[in-house]
């Protein structure tokens, strides 16, 4: 097992909504869809459902899957110390619902349709779905929440999806990356928080569940991010944050320069156009760049005592910043999906007919965001050296079954791989596990940290020596 790599001030989880769509085999010929949204979804999910329930789907890598509002597969991430288990769990999670649809696809060939599972952020009708990141912070750590969500409109941009212009969006508007924007959610950003972003798009969901003992931590819920294809963008996001709310738990910076008057609004003015300047409430207006490079020097500073990824990510962000300002992206080409996804489009584009406003181009955008190796187009711009991979394809493998290094996750994936072997019910969640046949008390796993639990040892030789649970 290769070692980990980028160690995180805290633990941090992932959590993917993915869209579901369906098409007829030999599409070139018919249009529209077979499946509605509802049955692509439910087809997806038929194999699933054989899982031992009970388990409220938990996995043996400690991650849990289910099928949220809104019909949206939704996979979240298991509780992850290192940037290099964050991305092969999140890679993991991606195969994991590749391989539900391939199993789809078999059920349905005879039908003429075949479902695609896709990892974007809004759909054709102006849906938005995406992705949330978790952070454990201390419960009486002071966060500058003002700063944090200022760094994040900036984020947004920096480690945005690239987006063509929606159905309310000009498409005829140009900015440094062509109609592109840089982020597919910043256009449906409302608010700095929200109780329920469900209804109120934020930066941050603010509802206390810190999944943990609430007497020591909280668990900072960041529901902005545009879902990554490429994996330094999700390490970019993570890093990013666990560095700044690092600086300020430790009450190096306060990341007053990041705060700004209107975060939603900034977010979609620099998607556009990042040289836009935004007003901060003191300190008078700053660019998306100007705010970078001001965040990134200062958490350079501590960033110093980071191991190789971290730097690398650090460095990462740096370039980054700098095609923001120059509007020469050359140097971020292979890692940020923006820059990435405008290589493709522009290429595209340029021989369609219709150029930028070409079906092709969009049927392209849809491509980039296919979790299959063969209509998708990950894996063979990863193949072709367009897309820098940052773990082995085996660790991805590996992170299907296993959970991350260093945390309760692994106790967690423990249980729940015993009584699927033993076909026994248990119920399952962040914080606790408890075997319900036959009944059983509850343990409590109220420090994300904790890897040991003789209680859960305790419960895993009892599980065995019960053996499997007969069928009748
Ligand atoms: P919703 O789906 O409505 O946003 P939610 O975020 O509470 O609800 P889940 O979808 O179950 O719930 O996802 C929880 C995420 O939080 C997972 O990715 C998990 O790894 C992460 N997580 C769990 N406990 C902690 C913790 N104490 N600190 C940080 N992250 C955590
Ligand atoms: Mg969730
Ligand atoms: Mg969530």
């Amino acid at each position: 097992m290769s070692a980990p790599a980028g160690r995180l001030h805290r633990v941090v989880g992932i959590e993917t909504e993915y869209g579901v769509t369906s098409s007829y085999l030999g599409a070139e010929t018919r249009e529209g869809m077979p499946l509605s949204v509802e049955e692509a979804v439910r087809e997806v999910f038929r194999g699933a459902d054989s899982a031992p329930s009970g388990t409220h789907r938990f996995t043996a890598s400690g991650a849990r899957l289910y099928l949220d509002i809104g019909l949206h597969p939704e996979f979240a991430g298991p509780e992850c110390l290192w940037v290099s288990d964050v991305v092969a769990q999140d890679l993991a999670g991606d195969s994991r619902l590749y391989s539900m649809a391939q199993a789809a696809n078999e059920r349905l060939a005879s039908h003429g349709a075949r479902v695609h599972v896709l990892k974007s952020n809004t759909d054709g009708w102006g849906a938005t779905f995406g992705c949330h990141e978790n952070y454990q912070v201390e419960r009486d750590a002071r966060l500058p929440l003002g700063g944090l969500i200022g760094l994040l409109a900036a984020r947004q941009v920096l480690a945005g999806a690239g987006a063509l212009p929606g159905p309310d969006q000009d498409p005829g508007a140009m900015g440094p990356i062509g109609p592109l924007r840089y982020s597919a959610r910043a256009e449906h950003i409302r608010a700095a928080t929200s109780e329920d972003p469900t209804h109120e798009r934020a930066f941050i969901n603010t509802r206390d569940e810190p999944h943990a003992d609430a007497g020591r931590w909280r668990r900072l819920h960041v529901v902005a991010g545009d879902s990554a294809i490429s994996p330094w963008t999700t390490a970019l996001k993570v890093v990013l944050l666990d560095a700044a709310l690092t600086a300020a738990e430790r009450g190096l910076w306060d990341l007053a320069e990041c705060e700004l008057v209107d975060p939603a609004t900034a977010a979609q003015a620099w998607n556009l156009d990042p040289l836009m300047p935004c007003d901060r409430p003191v300190r008078g207006s700053v660019t998306c760049p100007q705010l970078l490079e001001t965040a990134l020097s200062r958490l350079g500073e501590f960033e110093q005592e980071g191991d190789l990824l971290r730097k690398r990510v650090m460095d990462l962000a740096r370039r980054g910043t700098r095609a923001l300002r120059t509007g020469d992206a050359s140097t971020v080409s292979t890692e940020l999906d923006w820059a990435i996804k405008h290589t493709v489009l522009a290429r595209v584009a340029e021989r369609a007919p219709r150029g930028w406003a070409d079906p092709r181009v969009r049927r392209a955008e849809l491509a980039y965001h296919d979790l299959s190796p063969t209509t998708g187009l990950r894996e063979p711009l990863t193949a072709a050296g367009l897309m820098t991979p940052l773990v082995e394809p085996e660790a991805v493998e590996a992170a299907f079954e296993r959970a991350p290094h260093g945390t309760r996750a692994a106790l967690r994936g423990r249980v729940v791989e015993a009584c699927n072997r033993t076909r026994r019910h248990a119920s399952i969640g962040w914080a606790h596990v408890r075997l319900d046949s036959p009944p059983s008390p509850q343990i409590d796993l109220l420090d994300p940290q904790a890897t040991e639990s003789p209680q859960v040892e305790a419960l895993l030789e009892r599980i065995e020596a019960l053996g499997p649970r007969s069928l009748d």
